[in-house]
């Protein structure tokens, strides 16, 4: 049993966009040392004491920050109730039970390595094409704000968000997204896999990673202005943030356009070339296997495609 935790910062507020999806704004009780104090991308580790059943004891979880580091104002975190959790004690239901004013643990030292400075580079010119499945947006959301904190009237039209969720409500952040579009050129699309009944939704339709199925990605390609075949690691960047499902069929896809992606024992399984740069990058919240590399029925013919597609694009000498 995890020991009680001492409590370090409170909730001011929650904003429930649906039954299961909230935005928590924290507040720490210390203000933090120096400004920035992390990285928009970084997460923290947000934790509750279970005070029904103490005996269960706490639990602590991590979660993407939302806000961009140059904010005052809370810590803003999206989260999703998970209602079917593998732990005997989740966070996510203890979180649910709370209201503004709530005492609660934030570790106060954010971490992680899903930043644009330790992925694609703060120079890098191409796209960076930022693909989330629900609350697998908040790493993106920060790094938008970011931008905009540094300069309200920055140009964002490299910056390509692809938001997929179940429906219209559950696409978190959507009109301040809008007009980063309308304000600031950021290129955003967000897709929704249950359309049936909302009447009202004229966007696109299906889940986030269809973006890159070969019958679609030509249609991307045209949003973004490049040529068709135009999408390949020498005009995009590519970053996933959520489950297991998004990102294995993302890189799965992308296979056949020589995105290599930066974990070592995937582009190994791949066959890419060390030298190759890497060109996709994952921040995965749960713990299954992206890809089943061990199994040779799924990497043999993966291994193919790279190899073909390296070739077809030019990628193979570690031009990308
Ligand atoms: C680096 C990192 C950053 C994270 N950031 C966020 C975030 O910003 N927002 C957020 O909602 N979650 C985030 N998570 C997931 C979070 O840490 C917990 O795993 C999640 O909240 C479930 O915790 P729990 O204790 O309630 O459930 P547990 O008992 O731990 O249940 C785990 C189950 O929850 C599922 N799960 C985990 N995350 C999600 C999710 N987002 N949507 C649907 N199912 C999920 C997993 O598939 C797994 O089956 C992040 C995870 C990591 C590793």
């Amino acid at each position: 049993m995890a020991k009680p935790l001492v409590y370090n910062a409170t909730l001011l507020e929650r904003v429930d966009l649906t039954d299961a999806l909230t935005i928590y704004r924290i507040k720490p009780d210390e203000e933090p040392a120096k400004r920035p104090w992390f990285v928009p991308g970084q997460y923290c580790v947000l934790g509750l004491n279970n005070e029904v059943k103490p005996e269960l004891g706490s639990v602590r979880r991590s979660m993407s920050i939302a806000s961009a580091p140059e904010d005052a104002d809370p810590v803003e975190f999206y989260i999703r109730f998970v209602a079917k959790p593998e732990s005997e004690n989740p966070l996510t239901h203890l979180l649910w039970k709370l209201k503004a004013g709530d005492r609660m643990y934030m570790r106060p030292v954010a971490v992680g390595v899903f930043t644009i400075r330790d992925t694609v580079g703060e120079d890098d010119p191409r796209a960076r094409v930022m693909v989330a499945a629900g609350t697998g947006s908040a790493p993106f959301v920060s790094m938008l704000r970011s931008e905009l904190c540094r300069n309200p009237d920055a140009d964002l039209s490299k910056w390509v968000l692809l938001h997929g969720a179940s429906y219209a409500s559950d696409l978190g952040h959507r009109e301040e997204l809008q007009r980063m579009v309308e304000r600031n050129r950021l290129n955003y699309w967000g897709t929704i896999s249950r359309p049936g009944g909302d009447q009202a939704w004229t966007g696109d339709t299906g889940r986030v990673e269809s973006f890159f199925e070969p019958g679609k990605l030509a249609m991307l390609e045209r949003r973004l202005g490049m040529p068709e075949g135009g999408f390949t690691p020498k005009t995009a960047t590519v970053l996933i943030c959520g489950l297991q499902g998004t990102i294995g069929s993302t890189i799965t896809s992308l296979v056949d356009r020589g995105f290599v992606p930066e974990q070592k024992r995937m582009r190994e399984a791949l066959g890419a070339d060390p030298a190759i740069l890497a060109s996709l990058f994952y921040e995965q919240y749960d713990t299954e296997p992206v890809i089943n590399i061990k199994d040779p029925a799924t990497i043999d013919p993966l291994r193919e495609r790279m190899r073909a597609a390296l070739i077809k694009y030019g990628l193979a000498s570690g031009a990308a």
